[in-house]
């Protein structure tokens, strides 16, 4: 039996109410390690090809990983797993804080989510048992008074992941959220909870992970610690608050919907920039046992922005999708939408795409004061950004249009509204452009979560993965490109904080974990051959949706079609087909249907698989 796992995943049907524990398998473990990697491969087994993700038939996984709650630095994470409503396709969404290593701490390795309930529930787990209770006194609660509510009943000594209004509301872009700001905020996660109307996951215990060698994974926490670079003092320091002024003038942030140029029209980012960040934090804030400990707690907001000591210090995502991306320098408006969208469980990312689409519609005639509810809905207008956040985030007036991200919303608006709608199939992309980071354009397209940042690849991997390729070429990338992303996919499924991945010099660190975690005997290649596994998995269960990447519409503002005449990113078009083209060719997925060839599959052990992509 490898250690780091406890053993058993619990099943619940809320149609019918029941629950059934089950055993995980060794040998599922050892070749899908778990978070997305398990959950892709149960849902691909036990979920239907096109069931309607708000449905009864959909299956909504909450994983850790086995590194999850263990001595493995960064070891917080767990990830909702789902097909996406946003998307269609294979959805997944990650977060740290001090529910994951909980869930495992209550005695369970993952929960499965089937069927609807009749009324609102929750599902109690505690020390490897778990029921279903009412949790129609917490329906319509936001995600903070949900927690006081459920920490009141149970005990301080619990971990809560649960969803806001938004996700009850079904909004498409609403998140999982626990920690009162530590979200699973991609791929519409929160939606899906709420279709089901699971209110939360209550997590208690105090188990133990058992671990294959504990006085190795300790040597190894204090050796990889004394090995930190620079980037994590950084992280340590101001938290992802720091990248944002390099960010909007090196063209790595958008600017005005994607459409502007950070040195032009956007010059004066240092009012969100982090100083002015830090300056307005009360304490620091870790995630479980975490030596960095980027985030942060917020002083109580008393000038024009009324929010409580301890709202979450809004990460660089935030800072650039509600403020370079609208053109918004006021820093505590940034701080306010981060908690509104905190407290009603909505994804910062989105949410601040979705406004600023709204914003572009608002200057160019598409939509007017008489569709905004009196909302002028101008670039940099904070208070009409705080305004309209709130209205999204309680489906109130014009809010009602929006809170389904800028696809859904630029289909009600209609007039042309989609030329400004920057999206990859619904999902509203991040605040990285590939125009400067050109790795980003192949992952957001071929990536089973289309437009997300977080997916490793040849632009985020420890320096001694990879083999060399030149940066500034968009041609002789791609085998970089597969090493870096299906090892990215392992620390993923592991459990692992992609800062503390990049923070170390060695991808030595996610191999030297998992064997001393599990137990297991394995290299760096295997743990890349089973991050290709978990590749073809997640991208073969959008593949069965009908979803076939390279026919998707990628916004020609993040890849520079036209080029911009100006800054930092001039003049640079990114030649996306020769990298999306060459990375096929390394995955040995087809040029045109992407399908993995029969004997990649099979090669990899999903032959069941292939018989379903290969008839
Ligand atoms: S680096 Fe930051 S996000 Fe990652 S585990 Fe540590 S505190 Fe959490």
């Amino acid at each position: 039996m490898a250690g780091g796992y406890m053993g058993k995943v619990l099943f619940v049907n809320l149609t019918n109410g029941t629950l059934r524990d089950e055993p995980l398998d060794d040998g599922l473990r050892r070749d899908f390690i778990g978070g997305y990697g398990l959950g892709a491969r149960i849902l691909f087994s036990q979920q239907k090809a096109n069931v309607d993700p708000l449905g009864a038939d959909s299956i909504a996984g909450f994983l850790t990983g086995p590194l999850t709650g263990t001595p493995a630095l960064s070891g917080s994470r767990y990830v909702v797993v789902g097909k996406s409503p946003l998307t269609g396709g294979w959805g997944d969404a990650n977060s740290g804080g001090y529910f994951g290593p909980q869930l495992k701490f209550a005695g369970y390795d993952g929960v499965f989510f089937t069927g609807i309930s009749e009324k609102p529930v929750y599902v109690y787990l505690n020390e490897g048992k778990a029921e279903l209770r009412d949790a129609s006194n917490l329906w319509g609660k936001d995600t903070f008074e949900t927690e006081d509510t459920l920490k009141s009943e149970h005990g301080q000594n619990i971990e809560i992941a649960c969803i806001g209004p938004a996700g009850e509301g079904i909004s498409l872009i609403s998140a999982v959220m626990n920690n009162k700001g530590r979200a699973a905020g991609r791929s519409g996660v929160g939606a899906i909870m709420g279709s089901k109307k699971l209110k939360a996951i209550v997590a208690s215990g105090q188990m133990n992970v058992p671990l294959a060698d504990e006085t190795r994974a300790k040597e190894l926490r204090t050796k990889y610690m004394a090995e930190l670079l620079p980037v994590a003092q950084m992280f340590r320091a101001m938290g992802t608050s720091a990248l944002t002024a390099a960010s909007a003038h090196s063209g790595d942030s958008p600017v005005k919907n994607w459409g502007g140029v950070g040195v032009v029209d956007f010059p004066n980012v240092d009012p969100i920039a982090a100083a002015a960040i830090m300056e307005r934090q009360e304490k620091k804030y870790a995630c479980w046992h975490c030596p960095i400990g980027c985030g942060g707690h917020m002083k109580e907001g008393t000038g024009e922005y009324k929010y409580e000591a301890g709202a979450h210090k809004p990460e660089y995502e935030t800072l650039c999708m509600f403020g370079s991306n609208c053109l918004n320098n006021n820093v505590e408006s940034i701080i306010k939408v981060n908690d509104i969208c905190n407290r009603y469980g909505l994804d910062t990312i989105s949410t601040g795409a979705t406004v600023a689409f709204a914003i572009e519609c608002y200057e160019n005639g598409i939509i007017s004061k008489s569709d905004t509810d009196g909302i002028e809905m101008t670039w940099g207008n904070h208070q009409s950004i705080v305004a309209m956040t709130e209205k999204i985030a309680k489906r109130e007036g014009f809010g009602e249009i929006l809170a389904d991200g800028v696809r859904v919303a630029s289909s009600k608006i209609g007039n042309d509204s989609d030329l400004y709608a920057i999206h990859i199939q619904g999902q509203e992309l991040p605040a990285h452009d590939p125009k400067l980071g050109y790795h980003y354009a192949t992952t957001y397209r071929m990536d089973a979560t289309p437009g997300r940042h977080t997916q490793g690849s040849e632009g985020l991997a420890p320096p001694d993965l990879l083999p060399k390729f030149d940066r500034k070429s968009y041609s002789g990338r791609a085998e970089a490109h597969r090493i870096g992303s299906n090892f990215n996919h392992v620390m993923n499924a592991a459990g692992l904080c992609m800062f503390m991945y990049i923070s170390l010099p060695s991808a030595s660190v996610l191999t030297d974990f998992m064997s001393a975690v599990t137990g297991w005997d394995v290299t760096t290649e295997e743990l890349i051959k089973t991050g290709e596994r978990i590749a073809n998995i997640r991208h073969s269960f959008n593949l069965r949706e009908g979803l076939n990447p390279i026919e998707f519409k990628v916004p020609d503002r993040s890849l520079g079609e036209p080029a911009q005449k100006e800054g930092p990113v001039a003049g640079v078009t990114v030649d996306e087909s020769t990298m999306v083209q060459e990375y096929l060719k390394a995955m040995d997925w087809d040029s045109k249907s992407a399908r993995p060839s029969k004997e990649k599959l099979l090669e990899l052990g999903l032959a069941d698989v292939a018989g379903e992509l290969w008839p």
